[in-house]
């Protein structure tokens, strides 16, 4: 039996009749009943998530883009985030006619050093943009404080991060505002694509609003420059009746994770941190390191165990960002590139698949 690196089969396999009803019972003759759905969606994904609002849109980068947009930054401004990341995070600051600025991870971990952010602010600054990496919440206490004193705003990337903390806060409550994914590979996932972006600030709900309807705020009335991103209410009530569970699933995760410690305990691959002090994880992924990663995935792959490199490229070697971005000193994200591999950890993995994994990854490391 194979073991993906990922899959919702099992999850929606379990929830098959709850989820197939609630698609049958959706009112096509009900014009308005597609607006509520995404409404309701909004309001159960705002008290999850401990924000005021929430504004779904088509995807998480359309939601960081709106975000961004929403804030009515000084165009060609600069914006900094972690160098190591999904390339989404950086091209939705572009696309906002922003400029990233890539700096440094710590020297443990996936999330931005906030050392390195602090020495990277210039007069040109308007934000920072703190992803939570793999589920683990980045610094926000600093990060904030930084973002505070300098003047800047602050919008934090929770697409890998729903339900994680930072001390009694949840990630996405600390900035001017958040963007979350559904997309089928995240921790609360829809059949194809769907974000929201999370705000305490009642002042920015018609901006967002109207950025995800073309930017129209009444009748073909255009005074933002709009995409047009809205949630798909069908999407939205699958969300809706996902969203109760997500609590018991990033628990399993953490089970999961433990059993990795401590079957991994003395094997010589690097785990991830233990996430310390006042950051919580959900672990979106579980990410390991080794200085032959690839040959460890081929090991893993030949004995049906699937793995994923996330990410083998720093995101200002992409050409689109690097034509436009300003990088750091980026040697500890650099050393990330090169050694992480991500390895299953869907909440419906049995403890023997686990198992499974672990004993093919301590093979390959007494073997190597
Ligand atoms: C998935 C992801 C996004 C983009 O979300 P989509 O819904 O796929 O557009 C942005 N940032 C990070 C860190 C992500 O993992």
């Amino acid at each position: 039996m194979t073991i993906p690196f990922h899959t919702n089969s099992r999850q929606h396999h379990a929830l098959a009749h709850e989820l197939t009803s609630a698609l049958a019972t959706a009112d096509l003759t009900d014009d308005s009943a597609f607006n509520r759905e995404v409404q309701h969606f909004e309001q159960r994904l705002a008290r999850y998530a401990g924000s005021r609002f929430a504004v779904g849109t088509a995807s998480g980068t359309d939601a960081l883009t709106i975000a961004l947009t929403a804030l009515d930054l000084p165009r060609g401004g600069e914006v900094i985030l972690c160098g190591f990341g999904f390339f989404a995070s950086a091209a939705a600051i572009v696309r906002a006619g922003l400029t990233p600025v890539l700096v440094d991870t710590q020297s443990e971990g996936y999330v931005i050093d906030p050392a390195a952010a602090e020495a990277a602010i210039t007069s040109r600054t308007v934000a920072l943009l703190p992803v939570h990496m793999f589920g683990e919440a980045a610094h926000m206490r600093r990060l904030s404080q930084l973002a505070v004193d300098h003047g800047i705003a602050l919008v934090e990337d929770c697409a890998q991060a729903l339900g994680a903390y930072h001390g009694d806060h949840a990630v996405g409550t600390f900035g001017d505002s958040a963007a979350v994914s559904f997309n089928w590979s995240k921790h609360l996932s829809c059949t194809s694509n769907g974000g929201a972006v999370l705000t305490n600030d009642e002042h920015q709900i018609e901006t967002l609003q109207a950025l995800r309807a073309y930017g129209s705020t009444s009748g073909f009335w255009h005074p933002l420059f709009g995409l047009n991103s809205r949630l798909n209410p069908f999407e939205a009530r699958v969300l809706a009746h996902k969203l109760p569970h997500l609590d018991s699933w990033i628990s399993r995760r953490r089970t999961i994770a433990e059993r990795y410690w401590t079957n991994l305990a003395g094997v010589a691959v690097a785990l991830p941190p233990v996430p310390e002090g006042m950051s919580t994880h959900v672990y979106h992924k579980f990410t390991v390191a080794h200085p032959d990663r690839d040959r460890l995935r081929h090991h893993l792959k030949a004995h049906g165990i699937g793995s994923m490199v996330c990410y083998p490229h720093l995101l200002g070697d992409h050409p689109p960002i690097a034509a436009v971005s300003r990088s750091e000193d980026l040697t500890h994200a650099k050393q990330r590139a090169a050694t992480a591999l991500s390895i299953p950890i869907w909440p419906e993995l049995t403890n023997d698949e686990v198992d499974r994994i672990c004993q093919h990854i301590d093979d390959f490391c007494g073997a190597s």
